[in-house]
C-alpha cells in the first residue's frame, strides 16, 4: 500500500507544477488521473475511441491452444465470500463443483455481515422492518437498482446468515453477541442506522494456525475464511489455486449458451472447464484496474489508498462478461470509500483517531458535520484541499469517545482499536501530540491563529450543547481544552467497487436487452443491479451480506435448472 504525504505546501506546489506543465505542453490537455486528450492544431479535442480497451474482446482461445479440458456441473470463478458460498450451496445439492482462483489462497477481509432478521438478530432483540430496509437501499441507489434483486437480499439474507453461522458453529467457532441493538444504533445520530450486523466469530486454534496470512480484520475474519474453506473441502468442492479464468466460451458466435470458462496456468497454458449446469462469476471487483476504476468511478482519482490486499481484483469477471455481451450497471458505479487512511503512515487509522471529533481541513477550517457514516465523511473530505483532514481531540477521550456511541468499524470494542498500537503511533509522531495548541498547530503545519479561533468557537458551541455551524449531535461535541492535545491526519481509502454485471433475481447475467445469457451467473462484487451512487452504510455489512446471500442463491438456482 502506498501512502503519499501531501502537506498543504506540496499540494500548492503540485498545483503550480500543473499550471507550468499545461503551459509547456499546449497540445496536451489534462483529464483527471494523469490522462491526456490529444488536441489538434486548432485546439480542438481529437475524438477519443468511445470504447475503452478493457471492453474490447480478445481473440478467442482456440481448441488447438488448449492443454486440457475438464467437465463439472458448476464452474465458479473466484474463491472469496460469494464464490465459496456459491460452491458450498451447489455442492449441497449434489453438484460437482470446480472453483478457479487467481491467487494462491481464499480471500477474505472485514467481518461485519449484514442480514435482515437472522436468528442471531432475533436472539439479541433486533427486528428489522423489511419494508424500511428495502426502501433505504433503493433510496441510496436513487432507484437505479433492480428492486427484484434487492428484495431477494431482504427476503433471504436472514436464513442464509443462519446457514453461514451454522457452518461456523460446526467448525468450532464461538459466537460473540457483543453488538446488541443498543450498541449498534446511536439514538439521534445524524443518519439513523439499522442494527444489521449479526455476529462476531471467535476462531479455533486450528483455524488461527491454518488461516491464510495478510487478511484485514483479525480473528473474526480468520474464523470466516477457515469456516468456508474447510466446509467447501468437506463437501468435495475442487479448489484450483493460481489458476485465473481468462475467457468465457459462449456458443453461436456469442448468441447462445455460456458453456465453459478457460483459465491460464502460470506456464501460460490454457485449460478449459466445461460447466454443464453453468458458470458463476464471483471474481470480485475492479479496484486494482486503473482504467476500469477511472472509467466507472472517476471520483476514485481523489483517493490515494487502496485497501484491497491481494491486488487480484482487476475486474476480470466484469471483462469476461462484457466480452460475451453482458450488460453492466450504468456509471458512475458506487465505490466503498472509507475514512481509514493515515496520510503519513501505512496501515489503518485506529478507531480513536476516527471518532467524530472536530475536523479541520488543510487550511485549518471546519467544513462539515463530522457525525456521519464513513462513505459520507469520505465524500466530504474529497471536496477539501488535498483530500485529507485533521481530526483533533484532547486527553478526555477515554470518557468522551464511548459516549459518542460510534458503531461498525469505529467501535472502540472492535479490532480496529488497539491501545498499544495507538501509543506507538503517538510515540512515532504519526498521531501528533502537544501540551499547547500552538505546538499542535505547528506540528500540523496549519496557521495557529486559524486553529485557535476554530477551536475557541467549537469549545463555545460544545459548552452550549448546540452546533450552530453544522448541527452535529451534542454527544459528539466535546471541548478541546485539556492537554495533551492530539491530532491525526486522515485521508480516504478505497475498499472495493460495487458496480457489476446486471443480473436478474436468480443471479443470472443479463444482456443489454434484459434477456438472460443462458448458463451465466454472477454474484458478489462481480454482479450489479444492487448499488448505485454510494455504499448504503446505514445498513452495516451489506456488502458481505450481498456476497454470501447471492452466492448461496446462485448455487441453489444453477443446480435446480
Ligand atoms: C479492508 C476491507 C474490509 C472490508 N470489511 C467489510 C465488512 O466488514 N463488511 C462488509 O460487508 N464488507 C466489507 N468489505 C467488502 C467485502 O470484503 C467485499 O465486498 C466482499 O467480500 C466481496 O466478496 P466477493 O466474493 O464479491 O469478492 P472477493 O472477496 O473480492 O473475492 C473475489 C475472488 O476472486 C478472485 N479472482 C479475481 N479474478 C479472478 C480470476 N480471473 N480468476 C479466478 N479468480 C479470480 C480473487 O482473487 C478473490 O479471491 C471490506 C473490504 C475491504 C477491502
Amino acid at each position: 500500500m502506498k501512502t503519499t504525504d501531501l502537506s498543504r505546501r506540496t499540494f500548492l506546489k503540485s498545483g503550480v507544477l500543473a499550471v507550468a506543465g499545461a503551459m509547456a505542453a499546449p497540445l496536451l490537455s489534462g483529464c483527471g488521473n494523469g490522462r491526456k486528450h490529444e488536441v489538434d492544431e486548432e485546439g480542438n479535442f481529437k475524438k477519443e475511441d468511445p470504447q475503452p480497451d478493457f471492453m474490447k474482446p480478445p481473440a478467442p482461445i482456440k481448441d488447438s491452444q488448449l492443454a486440457s479440458t475438464e467437465t463439472a456441473d458448476v464452474i465458479i470463478v473466484g474463491a472469496g465470500m460469494s464464490g465459496l458460498c456459491a460452491a458450498i450451496s451447489a455442492a449441497e445439492e449434489g453438484g460437482k463443483v470446480i472453483v478457479l482462483e487467481k491467487t494462491n489462497t481464499v480471500n477474505f477481509r472485514g467481518y461485519d455481515y449484514a442480514a435482515v432478521n437472522s436468528r442471531v438478530q432475533q436472539q439479541v432483540g433486533n427486528h428489522l422492518d423489511p419494508v424500511d430496509v428495502t426502501r433505504e437501499i433503493m433510496r441510496f441507489g436513487a432507484y437505479k437498482p433492480n428492486q427484484k434483486v434487492v428484495m431477494q437480499w431482504v427476503k433471504h439474507s436472514g436464513h442464509v446468515n443462519d446457514w453461514l453461522l451454522d457452518m461456523a458453529l460446526a467448525k468450532g467457532c464461538k459466537v460473540q453477541h457483543i453488538w446488541t441493538h443498543d450498541e449498534m444504533v446511536a439514538e439521534g445520530a445524524t443518519l439513523p442506522t439499522r442494527p444489521s450486523m449479526t455476529f462476531v466469530l471467535e476462531p479455533t486454534q486450528e483455524a488461527i494456525e491454518k488461516a491464510p496470512k495478510g487478511m484485514i480484520g483479525g480473528k473474526p475474519v480468520i474464523a470466516m475464511a477457515y469456516t468456508l474453506l474447510s466446509t467447501a473441502q468437506d463437501k468435495g468442492v475442487d479448489l484450483r489455486f493460481k489458476l485465473p479464468a481468462v475467457q468465457l466460451v459462449r456458443e453461436d458466435n456469442n448468441k447462445g449458451r455460456v458453456t465453459a470458462v478457460i483459465a491460464q496456468d502460470k506456464e501460460g497454458k490454457y485449460h478449459k472447464f466445461v460447466g454443464q449446469k453453468g458458470i458463476i462469476l464471483c471474481a470480485g471487483d475492479y479496484g486494482h484496474d486503473k482504467d476500469m476504476l477511472h472509467y466507472y468511478i472517476p471520483s476514485a482519482d481523489t483517493v490515494k489508498i487502496n485497501l484491497y490486499p491481494s491486488k487480484a481484483n482487476t475486474g476480470d469477471g466484469h471483462k469476461m462478461g462484457l466480452w460475451v455481451g453482458a450488460a453492466i450497471d450504468e456509471g458512475p458505479h458506487a465505490p466503498m470509500y472509507f475514512d481509514f487512511g493515515m496520510v503519513n503512515a501505512p496501515g489503518l487509522a485506529d478507531s480513536v483517531m476516527r471518532q467524530p471529533w472536530l475536523s479541520l481541513n488543510n487550511y485549518g477550517e471546519r467544513f462539515a458535520n463530522e457525525d456521519v457514516p464513513y462513505p459520507f465523511i469520505a465524500n466530504g473530505v474529497r471536496q477539501e484541499p488535498d483530500y485529507s483532514k485533521w481530526n483533533i481531540w484532547d486527553s478526555k477521550w477515554p470518557q468522551e469517545a464511548p459516549a459518542m456511541h460510534q458503531t461498525a468499524c469505529k467501535s472502540l470494542k472492535s479490532v480496529y482499536h488497539d491501545p498499544k498500537r495507538l501509543q506507538k503511533l503517538i510515540a512515532d509522531g504519526v498521531v501528533k501530540s502537544a501540551d499547547t495548541l500552538q505546538d499542535l498547530a505547528r506540528q500540523m503545519n496549519l496557521p495557529y491563529d486559524k486553529v485557535k479561533s476554530e477551536i475557541e468557537r467549537y469549545n463555545e458551541m460544545a459548552r452550549k450543547g448546540f452546533d450552530d455551524d453544522f448541527y452535529k449531535r451534542k454527544e459528539c461535541l466535546t471541548t478541546i481544552e485539556k492537554p495533551p492535545f492530539y491530532a491525526a491526519h486522515i485521508t480516504m481509502a478505497l475498499l472495493v467497487t460495487l458496480g457489476g454485471l446486471k443480473i436478474n433475481e436468480n443471479m443470472q447475467v443479463l444482456d443489454k436487452e434484459k434477456h438472460v445469457i443462458p448458463g451465466l451467473y454472477a454474484a458478489g462484487n462481480n454482479s450489479g443491479s444492487f448499488y448505485a451512487n454510494d455504499y448504503c452504510m446505514t445498513i452495516m455489512g451489506n456488502s458481505h451480506g450481498r456476497a454470501y446471500t447471492f452466492g448461496y442463491l446462485a448455487g441453489k438456482h444453477i443446480m435446480k435448472n
